[in-house]
């Protein structure tokens, strides 16, 4: 556990990240003092590890012998998650792309729920998110909150527990993971990130380190940054909102949003100082320097719009994503245009009065 990066036991044993400490300390003690709740609820922002926890902390309750408050990596019960073969975990997560984890699927965990252990030890059932199960599906899985048989710990991991339903939530404890502190996650990113620069990653994603790493796994940085260019393109009118939403809907649509969320976030702050400690491009600046000229109440109206956007994106409902990209950028247009004239009608009075 004293190692920057996630390490591992042996092979493919997660142990949690460096930051995840306090959270493992704490689930450690109730384990030991057989106090381990029966459902829990992991939240926190995206990119933090939260899956990676609960994967890890299954390995360790499934452990025969745990040393030094780590899995073994050498009993049975290790040997067998090391194969991903143990017959006492279960992982709900969507099957194949979908963003939506079927009523079938929930069936066979209430099925492996009601099973005793085949190891003769606890079972961990691990589903991620919970806001893929749809209303039938979240509401199969509660008689398997309701009837847990043996010694059955559920890891249930959530970007927004509020909408989690209530039945589920009361059912379960809760553990929230914060962002890590920037040295945390700058510590953990620089030796992966070669040839980028961490900072700037981490920036971009607004500081959750795994989520900074994501942008290197796929083409989201590039993405990102053409997303820039596209929000200035449209206050400056040298696009149109369809044009972009069209450009930009066939990757991953939530982290264009949490980028947008993260960047007006700054504008609200009029952050250059915060800007300049990491290194950003001359076209963030200048997005930087539109937000910040946009006044805090048309501002919070389209912040309550993204908001919702996101959490749309977030359910099992899956919506179009093409449009609500369409309305956002829409939105975006308008905002801008609208603080352009009021800093245009601001001058012009400013010149009357001279
Ligand atoms: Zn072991």
């Amino acid at each position: 556990m004293s190692s920057t990066h996630a390490s591992s036991v042996g092979d493919n044993l997660s142990l949690p990240y460096t930051w995840q400490a306090s959270q493992w300390q704490r689930l450690v003690q109730l384990a030991a003092d057989q106090k381990m709740p029966h459902a829990l609820i992991l939240s926190g922002h995206s990119g933090v590890g939260k899956r990676h926890f609960a994967e890890a902390m299954g390995y360790y309750l499934l452990c025969l012998s745990p040393v030094n408050k780590v899995p073994c990596g050498r009993c049975k019960g290790c040997e067998l998650n090391q194969v991903g073969t143990h017959p006492d975990l279960f992982i709900l997560e969507p099957e194949d792309g979908s963003r939506v984890i079927k009523i079938d699927q929930v069936r066979k965990l209430t099925e492996f729920v009601a099973k005793t252990s085949q190891q003769g030890g606890s079972k961990i059932a691990l589903i991620n998110p919970v806001e893929a199960l749809n209303v039938n599906a979240a509401n199969a899985l509660l008689k398997s909150l309701e009837e847990p048989s043996g010694d059955t710990v559920m890891f249930l991991v959530t970007q927004s527990p509020t909408q989690v339903i209530a039945t589920i939530r009361s059912r379960c404890q809760q553990m929230e993971f914060g962002l890590p502190s920037r040295e945390e996650s700058l510590a953990w990113l620089e030796p992966l990130a070669v040839g980028h620069d961490p900072q700037y990653l981490l920036d971009s994603v607004g500081g959750a380190p795994l989520a900074a790493l994501q942008l290197l796994e796929d083409d989201t940085l590039e993405h990102l940054q053409s997303l820039v260019d596209g929000l200035l393109g449209l206050a400056h009118s040298r696009c149109t909102a369809l044009e972009l939403a069209a450009k930009l809907h066939r990757n991953e649509v939530l982290p264009v949003v949490e980028f947008m969320m993260k960047w007006l976030q700054l504008g609200q702050k009029k952050a250059v100082i915060e800007l300049q400690q990491g290194s950003h491009t001359d076209a963030e600046f200048e997005l930087l320097e539109v937000l910040s000229s946009i006044p805090s109440t048309i501002m919070y109206r389209f912040w309550d719009k993204i908001v919702i956007v996101k959490r749309q994106l977030l359910s099992a409902s899956n919506p179009n994503k093409q449009l609500l990209l369409e309305e956002l950028f829409m939105d975006w247009q308008a905002l801008t245009k609208r603080s352009q004239k009021l800093t245009q009608s601001r001058q012009q009075m400013m010149n009357g009065l001279l």
